[in-house]
Order: structure tokens, then sequence, then C-alpha cells
């Protein structure tokens, strides 16, 4: 299979496309067509990781990883994704995405790209360092991710007091491979100095940079397995396509849902739920593409002003006239997801995230008609652990941990302070000799 960027007709293999992460000319990777893949010629009894293979294994045949593909799926995907109903009397569920290492979605992709940059590595001389800037939850799932993995190195750029300290926690208790760095500065001026050391002359020749965020489609592809596979699974018991609502913010998650639908995979509608960065449910609407800065609210996660996959979006199914037909969005206010947070768990008994909110909010807008005469699952992104300072007073008690986060936050954290400064980013890089 070949792979073409958004912006010219330059051709890519896979392997080439995991490394890079970005084309040649800024542009994103998409498939040069979607593979189809005949789910009704599918085995009957089918797992997560089979699903996996059968789903990613048009896209790895020319690959060199090829013939690892199984052993690669394993290791990431070792968490189950349960679907849990919410109430016996509607036909609608909670996806739980959250039970991998970081406690989000996010654990999906970052294991899968991993696992497949450590091996395509393994014969390169120059070392791999993967740079990520983060606001908080990717920086997490990338470094438990990579950590402890050969070949390959990975710097985190967080902004100082900008992350919540379990957040913190996560970015900051590895070692080993993973350097973490506190910037004195925005999120912004982290991903600014990214950005600059990619084009820095004196690193780039001793160091490879990639760069581990969600537009490398390394991460977006494994997170299409999940929606394939529940998607599956509920057609088989029920005869019935699934709808799904889905919180986005950098349009990945939403991107997987519509990826598993156009490879053939059982999905009935998909409805994304963003928060008051509204621009993907505005332009859906009518309104121009026209980016912002991003505002910051209750769902932090999807706190983005300008969704960087709108271009592959664009790319692989067209513009605004076209996606109406294919996607609907609803944009959820802060007011209505803590409302929401309170309203689930006293008529269900639920503990939900910020960012799952806004999806099962948009859902509780539903006419009776269509809650009853359809099947929906909604996406749940995040453990509610992870945003216990919003959740606990909402509820009135204290959220439980899970085990894999609780280990975590009792590992001791280490971390280098710097200015958002290049030189003192380059210095850091060369004394830590990462
Ligand atoms: C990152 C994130 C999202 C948004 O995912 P996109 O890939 O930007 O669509 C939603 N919820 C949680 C908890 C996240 O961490």
């Amino acid at each position: 299979m070949n792979f073409i960027s958004t912006r010219g007709n330059q051709s890519y293999g896979i392997d080439e496309v995991l490394a890079k992460g970005i084309a040649d000319d800024g542009g994103l990777f998409i498939p040069e067509e979607l593979p189809y893949i005949n789910y009704e010629a599918l085995p009957a009894m089918m797992s997560l990781t089979d699903t996996a293979e059968a789903l990613l294994d048009p896209y790895f045949k020319e690959s060199i990883l090829h013939s690892n593909l199984s052993q690669i799926i394993k290791e990431s995907l070792y968490f189950s994704i349960p679907s849990v109903k919410i109430l016996p009397e509607e036909n609608v569920w909670f996806l739980e995405l959250f039970h991998g290492p970081t406690a989000a979605f996010k654990d999906v992709g970052a294991g899968f790209l991993a696992s497949c940059m450590s091996r395509l590595n393994s014969t390169e001389t120059k070392p791999l360092v993967v740079l990520v800037a983060t606001s908080g939850d990717t920086g997490g799932a990338v470094a438990a991710a990579f950590y402890g993995l050969p070949n390959v190195k990975v710097i985190v750029l967080f902004p100082k007091d900008k992350v919540s300290k379990r957040q913190e926690k996560q970015l900051t208790c590895w070692g080993d491979n993973i350097l973490s760095l506190t910037v004195n500065g925005t999120f912004d001026d982290c991903q600014a100095l990214v950005k600059d050391i990619f084009v820095d002359p004196k690193l780039s020749s001793r160091y490879r940079f990639s760069s581990a965020n969600s537009i490398n489609l390394g991460r977006l592809l494994p997170q299409s397995i999940y929606y394939a596979h529940s998607s599956l699974n509920h057609y088989r018991q029920s005869g019935n396509k699934v709808n799904f609502i889905i919180p986005t913010g950098n349009l990945g998650n939403g991107m997987a849902c519509l990826l598993a639908r156009g490879m053939g995979f059982p999905v009935g509608e998909i409805v994304l739920s963003v928060n008051e960065n509204r621009l993907i449910a505005d332009y859906l609407n009518g309104a121009e593409w026209l980016p912002k800065s991003s505002i910051q609210t209750l769902a932090n996660a999807m706190d983005v002003g300008n969704p960087s996959n709108m271009e592959r979006l664009s790319g692989l199914f067209g513009q605004a006239d076209d996606l109406k037909d294919l996607i609907s969005a609803v944009s959820v206010s802060d007011e209505n997801i803590s409302s929401e947070i309170t309203r689930i768990f006293e008529k269900t008994n639920t503990i939900i995230c910020p960012h799952t909110a806004t999806a099962s909010y948009a859902y509780s807008q539903f006419t009776d008609e269509v809650k009853m005469s359809q099947d929906w699952f909604i996406a749940a992104t995040a453990h509610p652990a992870k945003f216990e300072t919003i959740v606990e007073p909402l509820i009135g008690q204290k959220v439980a941990i899970p085990d894999d986060l609780l280990a975590l936050l009792d590992k001791p954290s280490k971390t280098f302070t710097i200015n958002p400064d290049i030189k003192e980013f380059e210095q850091i890089i060369i004394d830590k000799s990462i």
C-alpha cells in the first residue's frame, strides 16, 4: 500500500510514514486508498488483537515489520476495551478506552507507535530521539509507551505549572530513556522548541529526530481498531450497526472511527463532541474554517483551536459539503460538562471524565425516538481519576485510582527546568547525552 501527502503526489511506504510522522512537504500522510475489509468473511469469534491484525495487515503488507505485526499488536493492546451498558432500559454503552497504563485512550496509539519505532530503528546508527511537546495527556502516554525500549529515546517538554499534579507525575516519573523537561513558558513555547530543534544544524547531524504527536499516522491507525472491533461485536450480537459519539479535539479520535467505517466495518452514524472550541461544529454547520487560538475548558485535552487532522480529513473525505453527509458535531459548554458529570453519577452511579461528559451530554440531548430506535456507543476517553480536581467536587466523593496509575503516582519525579530558549534546549540534550 502506498501513502501520499495531503499536499502532493509523492508516494511513501508505511515504514517511512511511521518514522517521519509528517511528509517532506509539510502535509499529512494519508493512504492512497482505504483498504476494504469484508467483515462477513472474518471468523465468527475475534479477539481485539485478531481484529487488529485483520485491520492493520493491508497497511503493513510491504513493511519490514510485517512479520512482527502480531507481536507488535500484542505488546500494545494488552489491556481490555470493554463496552459497558449504562442503563438497562436504553441502548447506550460507554466504550471504555481508558484501561491502559496512563488511563486514557492515547495509550493505544502511543503503544503501537513505540513498538513500531523501536523495531524500525534497530539497524540505524544515529540515535532516534522522539520529541513530544505536551499540554498534559499525550506526553504521559508517549513516555509510558517508549519507556525502557531499546534504540529510541524520548524528550517530553511541558509548560511549568500548567499541567495538573497527577499529569505532571506521569510526565516526570520515568528516567532511563525518557528525559523530562519543565519549560518556563507556555505549551506554545514547548511546541516552538520542538519545531526549532528539528532544523537545528548542530544536532540534526548527530541525532534523528521524530515526533509522536497525534498527526503521526502510526498513532491514528491503531485507534481505528477499537471502533472496528466494538462495532463488529455489536453487529454480530444484535444485528444492528452501532452509532458512535466521540469526544474529539485535534480530530484524531473522530477520524479513527471514520477510517474504521471507511474500511467497511459496521459503524452507523458518527457524532463528534467538542468543547467550547467549536470550530468543527460551526464548520459542519456552514461556517468558514477559521482557526482560532484555543479556549481553556474543563475538557482540557480537547482544547484545540486549530485541529491539525482537519487537513487529513479533507484529504480523504472532502470539504464541508461532503463531510456533512458523513459526520455531525456538537459543541458542549463547561456548564453542561459539569452538570452531565453530576447527572450521570446520580442516575447511574458511574463516574465519567470531563471529555467523556461532552459525548454523554450530546447523547442526553437526543429525542427519545433517536435514543430508543438506535444503538449508541459513547467513547469514554479517560479515567475520571485523571481529572479528580474537577470531578470530585461535582460528585461529592473521591474517585478511586486505577492500579496502573497509582503505581506511577508512587514513583519519584525527575525533571530538568529550562527556559524557552533553543540554546538551553540544545545544551541539555548534549549534557544529558540522551
Ligand atoms: C486527546 C484526548 C481527546 C481528544 O482526542 P483527539 O485525538 O484530539 O480527537 C479526548 N479525550 C481525552 C481524554 C484525550 O486525552
